[in-house]
């Protein structure tokens, strides 16, 4: 897969069965909607589903930030928000293909979550854990 920032083929981090896109130049990360949903699923957290469902349902972010198209079907992928202040934009495929995440922004992301709901500290440390152990493997 082409990453959709540089157009640099995109490597493919494998881990647990679960497979993601990653871009050694921009750091960018492509996950596909079915392996998104498979880590959720496999971690068992419910809370998370309805995060994820809450971003692949939301509205267009405003954004000065250049459209990027789906590495899958080369569609304009829209905008989307995450959290407030300072909100994290990332790509969506309107055919749910999956989402885009430019480098930096896993980090962010991981670093929300993990401040978020401590009563379900464990299940979300061990995907603040997933996270980090794919994201800072490759090198
Ligand atoms: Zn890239
Ligand atoms: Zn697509």
């Amino acid at each position: 897969m082409i990453c959709p920032v540089c157009k640099y083929d995109m490597i493919v981090v494998e881990y647990h069965n679960i497979e993601l896109d990653y871009c050694n130049s921009c750091k960018g990360v492509w996950f596909d909607s079915g392996e998104l949903e498979l880590l959720l699923e496999s971690q068992d957290l419910e809370e998370t589903k309805v995060f994820l469902d809450g971003i692949l349902n939301s509205q267009e972010a405003i954004s000065s930030e250049k459209k990027r198209n789906c590495p899958i079907c080369d569609h304009k992928m829209k905008k989307t928000a995450i959290g407030e202040q300072p909100e994290i934009l990332i790509d969506i495929c309107r055919d749910k293909h999956g989402l885009w995440f430019d480098g930096g922004e896993i980090a962010q992301l991981i670093r929300r979550l993990a401040g978020e709901h401590p009563s379900r500290h464990d299940s979300k440390e061990q995907v603040i854990s997933f996270l980090e152990e794919v994201f800072e493997a490759p090198d």
